[in-house]
């Protein structure tokens, strides 16, 4: 009888908020989980320390997504410490909120860098060596439908990413790996509460019909859904979950 091998799942930007949530879940799932992260190694290190102590199998790999050198080594470390990799979640992203006539020439470099060149970054180093059967789940968010004003750059790099994703789909034709994305609402993450006031706040929970801001779970359940076995037929799709916010 064949032993079978366990699957292998790095997690971009996984330190903390959204893409902690979803190492957790797919550790859960029963996948050997990267957890990437760019400064914060003391919350990386930890979580690899929890989902251990629940006996997965867990390491923490310190990379900036938008350098593509950095990305290589990524995939190089996994590979050497836990085997090729099954599933790509490209969960790293920043947003800065400026209306686009105060935006810097660095902010716009920035948020490209991490949001868009990131996500390339990854999914070019995954088409040539990832295994076929896979999975790929990009991050894309909401507030691309919403056009609310502060978020012309933030909404382009997502409007990228789903592009990616579309174009990506039909490029892995042959290698049976799937490319979907997932475009959550507002969820209670540093990204999203980092220099709101609780007016602010209270206001973003209110917009979804279900009146609540999202949770990291909200999300990670959904990441697990894409990268899982009942997702199989799944494929260039953008999974909207928000409670329903339009
Ligand atoms: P978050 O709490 O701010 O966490 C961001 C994570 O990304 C951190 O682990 C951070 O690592 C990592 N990261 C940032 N820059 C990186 C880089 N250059 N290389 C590698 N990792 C990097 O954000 P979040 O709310 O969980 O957001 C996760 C994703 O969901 C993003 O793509 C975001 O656009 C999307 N999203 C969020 C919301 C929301 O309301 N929160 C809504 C829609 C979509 P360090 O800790 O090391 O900095």
């Amino acid at each position: 009888m064949s032993k079978q091998v366990q699957q292998v799942a790095i997690i971009t930007g996984a330190s903390r908020g959204i893409g902690a949530a979803v190492a957790a879940r797919l550790a859960r799932d029963g996948f050997a989980v990267v957890i990437n992260y760019a400064s914060s190694a003391d919350q990386a290190d930890r979580l690899v320390g929890a989902l251990r102590e629940t006996g997965a199998r867990a390491i923490a790999v310190r990379a900036n997504v938008a350098s593509a050198a950095e990305v290589t080594q990524l995939f190089d470390t996994t590979e050497r410490e836990l085997g090729k990799v099954d599933v790509l979640v490209n969960n790293a992203g920043i947003m800065k909120v400026a209306q686009l006539a105060d935006t810097s020439d660095a902010l716009f470099d920035q948020t490209f860098d991490v949001n868009v060149r990131g996500s390339f970054n990854t999914m070019r180093e995954a088409a040539r060596r990832m295994n076929s059967g896979g999975r790929i789940v990009n991050f894309s968010s909401t507030a691309l439908a919403l056009n609310m004003p502060g978020y012309a750059i933030y909404n382009a790099t997502k409007a990228a990413v789903e592009s990616f994703t579309h174009v990506f789909a039909k490029e892995l034709r042959g290698r049976h790996i799937t490319v979907n994305a997932v475009a959550p609402g507002p969820v209670a993450t540093d990204l999203l509460l980092d220099g709101k006031t609780s007016e602010q706040i209270a206001h973003f929970a209110s917009m979804p019909p279900l009146e609540r801001l999202g949770q990291p779970d909200d999300v990670a359940d959904v990441v697990s859904f894409l990268a899982g076995p009942d997702a199989r037929w799944v494929n260039g799709q953008v999974l909207r979950a928000n409670g329903g916010l339009a």
